[in-house]
């Protein structure tokens, strides 16, 4: 087996701060006001890696102000100059892209494999996609200004990509940004902001607080932001909507799903058994678009799950470093038990579970959870309803492609779905028909800048990347002499 990852220059950068880290405000680092702070694990192992500051109303209001007072100089440098700043971001991931593909296994628990082949790579695509944007700015979004200040609150699933999702079109097209990245995650993006300003990023363009859902809170309520854009759970995107509600904010949610992934009986089973793996167990299915319900045609349904069990019991679950891992850990004990108790009330309810015998979970203190099928298992249960957000996938049978979009589409959430047939006339008579914002045909989890993607529903609205991700940065310029301002 090769040896695990060095990670060197990940130890180096944390012990080059001490382990403790302040927010990133106006280009500098800046000690939290309130010297609260929270520790940040390892999932692998449970080790402490770094003690991150509790941002407060003074840390989220100092932030704001460096964006708002760095926002005109900015806007006013022009589409091309920012294209050369985002350019220069790309080259900068791609430098380091080792070391944010360790920091990011470190402080989440994913394989490295994945930060290091598709988190890192897709974050400088990103960037690199933007630039262009920015370069067209003036032509393609001639009648158009920026919103001003954005504040940005993002998960722990993707923690570096959802910042490059949300930072780069917000900074392309001329706003500025407080960014909240996830109390369990927070570190990489500290790296970002901290090597984006050596990348010569102007000071208050990107500002990073660290800290909980109240910090989350105090950037929502803050009456200088002028849009949230909220990457998490449905529960808290409510709240926010609420909280935002009469405010003047514009607001774009990517919340939860339940996404359906469904397997006709001419399809290529081998090929959708590797589909069903990259849906549920890539990211150990912490992925909002997962395809966490397998629907299959009932015809092959039991070879199916067979074959689906053989594979299943190849799939290695281990430390993060460990470049041969398919599965790394749970990002946090509260949601490992989150994920025990789910599949505990589906065993409540009768359904079948099964875990393999030959996956072995790592011993010591890490969060870990087996990849598990869950079958015998009703349309309306729990298990079938509510995201759980973790490595488990139910299965249910299905006889007509009618049955099959009922089925798919019987979920509050709408983000994504996967159809697997060797019938393409079929393929692609079904997903118009799938009430959800992405749908792929003999493959999942295909994402790239260019394609806006986003849900419906409980999913959220609005959308991030390709033209449409753009407007959501963007607002029509009106005839008032502050918008005449704007475009000067
Ligand atoms: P979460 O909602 O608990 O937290 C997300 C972020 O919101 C964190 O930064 C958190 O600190 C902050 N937050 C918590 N309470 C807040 C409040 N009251 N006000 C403002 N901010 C607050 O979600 P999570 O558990 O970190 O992430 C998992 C969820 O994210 C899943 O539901 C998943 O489906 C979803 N997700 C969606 C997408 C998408 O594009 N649709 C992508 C990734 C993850």
């Amino acid at each position: 087996a090769p040896a695990p990852e060095d990670d060197q220059a990940a130890r180096a950068w944390l012990a080059r701060h001490d382990a403790s880290f302040g927010h990133f405000i106006g280009g500098r680092w800046q000690a939290g006001g309130e010297g609260e702070s929270f520790t940040v694990r390892a999932p692998a192992t449970g080790e402490a890696l770094a003690q991150a500051a509790q941002g407060g109303a003074a840390d989220v209001d100092a932030a704001v102000a460096a964006a708002r007072a760095a926002q005109p100089a900015w806007l006013a440098a022009g589409g091309a100059r920012r294209a050369r700043h985002l350019y220069a971001l790309a080259r900068m991931v791609q430098r380091h892209s080792r070391l944010f593909a360790v920091l990011e296994a470190l402080d989440n628990g994913k394989p490295i494999r994945e930060t290091r082949d598709l988190d890192v790579p897709l974050v400088a695509r990103h960037f690199l996609h933007h630039a262009g944007w920015a370069q067209l700015q003036e032509s393609e979004f001639g009648g158009w200004a920026p919103l001003g200040v954005i504040g940005q609150i993002v998960p722990w699933n993707f923690p570096l990509l959802m910042l490059a999702w949300k930072v780069a079109p917000a900074i392309a097209l001329g706003n500025c940004v407080v960014l909240k990245p996830a109390e369990y995650t927070p570190l990489t993006a500290l790296l970002f902001a901290e090597l984006a300003s050596q990348a010569g990023l102007p000071g208050g363009v990107l500002n990073v607080v660290t800290g909980d859902g109240r910090t989350g809170a105090a950037l929502v309520d803050h009456p200088d932001v002028d849009k949230i854009a909220f990457t998490g759970s449905t529960e808290v995107g409510r709240l926010i909507r609420a909280a935002t509600a009469g405010s003047g904010k514009s607001l774009t949610l990517e919340l939860g799903g339940k996404s359906p992934f469904i397997v006709f009986d001419d399809a290529d089973l081998d090929g959708a058994v590797e589909g069903v793996v990259d849906a549920i167990w890539f990211n150990q299915g912490l992925v909002c678009c997962a395809g966490s319900r397998l629907l299959v045609q009932e015809g092959v349904e039991a070879r199916f799950i067979a074959k689906l069990k053989r594979r299943m019991a190849t799939l290695r679950v281990g430390p993060s470093l460990d470049k041969t891992i398919d599965m790394g850990a749970i990002v946090d004990p509260i949601q490992l038990a989150r994920i025990e108790a789910l599949v505990q009330t589906g065993r409540a309810e009768g359904c079948d579970v099964w875990q393999p015998a030959q996956v072995a979970l790592p011993a010591g203190g890490g969060s870990y959870y087996p990849p598990t099928l869950v079958t015998n298992v009703a349309p309306a249960s729990a298990l079938s309803q509510e995201e759980i957000f973790g490595p488990v996938l139910t299965a249910m049978s299905f006889r007509t492609p009618d049955e099959a979009v009922a089925l798919a589409n019987n979920t509050r959430y709408g983000l994504a779905a996967s159809v697997w047939s060797e019938t393409i006339g079929r393929a692609l008579d079904i997903a118009p028909q799938l009430a959800c914002g992405v749908v792929w045909v003999n493959a999942t989890n295909l994402f790239d800048a260019s394609v806006g993607f986003g849900g419906y529903r409980e999913s959220g609205y609005g959308r991030e990347g390709g033209r449409e991700g753009a407007y959501e940065y963007l607002k029509p310029i009106g005839w008032g002499k502050g918008a005449l301002r704007e475009t000067a």
